[in-house]
């Protein structure tokens, strides 16, 4: 399938939509997940066409990694998060919902089961100070 540039990431990527934004650099960028399967969700995307790991340059896969682990330590930080998932879905039969890689960094705590993937969407007044939290938590 080909790389479709109307996909939410890329339009926010082009400023064309909104995000609450935690971290960037010359090939990534973090934001808060609008639909967080915990608080504290936040997805890294590079600032490149890919829809998958399979076409990502392995450049950008580096950029990736690098800044997940970047903000995933803020994450667990701001949200005293005793664990952290990190997950990338390739493929609608992986659970793939969006078209433009991306890793989903998630607080983990016992006995706090995730929720649902991609279904309700976060209060943005609460998300804005979550995105707060991380970004005063980036060493
Ligand atoms: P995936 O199913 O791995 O493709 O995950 C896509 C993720 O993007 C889901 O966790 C959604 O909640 C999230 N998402 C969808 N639209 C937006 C958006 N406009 N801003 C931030 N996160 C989004």
């Amino acid at each position: 399938m080909a790389y479709d540039k109307n996909n939410i990431f890329a339009k926010i990527l082009r400023d064309e939509a909104p995000c609450f934004k935690v971290y960037e650099d010359d090939m990534t960028l973090a934001f808060m997940d609008v639909m967080p399967q915990a608080e504290g969700h936040t997805l890294v995307i590079p600032k490149s066409e890919a829809e998958n790991l399979f076409d990502l340059d392995a450049d950008y896969a580096a950029a990736m990694a690098r800044t997940t682990k970047k903000v995933a330590a803020a994450v667990k930080k701001a949200f005293d998060a005793p664990g952290i998932m990190i997950a990338q879905l390739n493929g609608a039969p992986a659970g793939q919902t969006v078209f433009h890689i991306h890793t989903h960094i998630i607080p983990r705590a016992e006995g706090i089961d995730l929720k649902l993937h991609a279904r309700q969407m976060a209060d943005m007044d609460i998300l804005k100070q979550h995105a707060e939290r991380v970004i005063a938590a980036l060493d």
